[in-house]
């Protein structure tokens, strides 16, 4: 992934979405740049973790002005692991920013609204940047190992399909900074919903077994699989290199902080 840093800010972009940098604005957080304390330190954009109102806002306004749009056009997911996504329009406009959200268990947002920013939170689960240069449309994802294995990713193809004529041979993709294989071990209970959604052939691309019995899940190639069968093409698809849990100095983990830190972000939109 590309690094940036401006006013302390750091943040991430992806080389293949950089190339149409013209059409779409977007960006992955880091921990570092904001006003945020503690386990929250510093850069945190969720407001439901112990952090003031105030802070939250304060470090979408230092991000956004970092990477170079305007956070009143924020519109927020409200996560709950679900595979459902919103169709994002105008009314939508500032929603989770300086607006309430009058929505609930929406873990993905696609819109084609210009000047809108869509937003979706993380820490460790597996962000899903889908943009669409002919349309002039995006989606934007939160695919855990449940909005994995209930395909979010290919919801949100399927939405932008119906509602922006997109061919998803068209679609650049991208799978953002979350947790790797190494540092992501699960039960068998959680491997046998996987083995329910993909071929067998799949399998030893998806998951290690170990001698205790658990297992080491690949969420990046699942999720990579999902957007294969989702119609986007091998060329346009860039997987992270960055892991939240083997670089906990500049990003939120869940596990490796064993529950306690912030929310990073994923930021997309159609410039204006
Ligand atoms: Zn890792």
């Amino acid at each position: 992934m590309q690094e940036h840093e401006k006013n302390g800010v750091l943040y991430f972009t992806f080389s293949n979405l950089d190339q149409v940098s013209d059409i779409f604005v977007h960006a992955f957080s880091s921990r570092l740049g904001g006003v945020s304390t503690g386990d929250l330190a510093t850069m945190n954009f969720s407001v439901n973790r112990g952090d003031t109102k105030e802070n939250v806002k304060e470090n979408y306004r230092r991000f956004a002005a970092a990477v170079g749009f305007r956070a009143e056009n924020l519109v927020c997911s409200d996560q709950t692991h679900t595979n459902y996504v919103r169709v994002v329009t105008e009314a939508d406009r500032g929603k989770g920013f300086d607006r309430e959200k009058d929505y609930h268990d929406v873990d993905g947002l696609v819109t084609n609204v210009p000047g809108l920013v869509l937003v979706t939170y993380y820490a460790d689960c597996v962000p899903l940047f889908f943009a669409d240069p002919v349309h002039r449309a995006v989606g934007l994802s939160h695919s855990g190992w449940r909005g994995t294995v209930s395909d979010i990713a290919g919801e949100t193809v399927k939405v932008m399909q119906e509602r922006y004529g997109t061919n998803p041979a068209d679609l650049l993709g991208a799978i953002g900074p979350s947790i790797c294989q190494g540092c992501y071990e699960v039960s068998e209970d959680v491997i046998r919903e996987f083995q329910k959604q993909y071929e067998p052939s799949l399998y030893p691309l998806l998951y290690t077994k170990k001698p205790n019995g658990k297992y080491q899940l690949n969420l990046w190639e699942a999720c990579r699989q999902n957007m294969l069968r989702a119609g986007l093409l091998p060329g346009h698809i860039q997987v992270t290199d960055l892991c939240t849990g083997c670089n906990p100095e500049i990003l939120f983990s869940h596990r490796a902080s064993k529950g306690h830190r912030g929310n990073l972000a994923g930021f997309l939109g159609v410039r204006e």
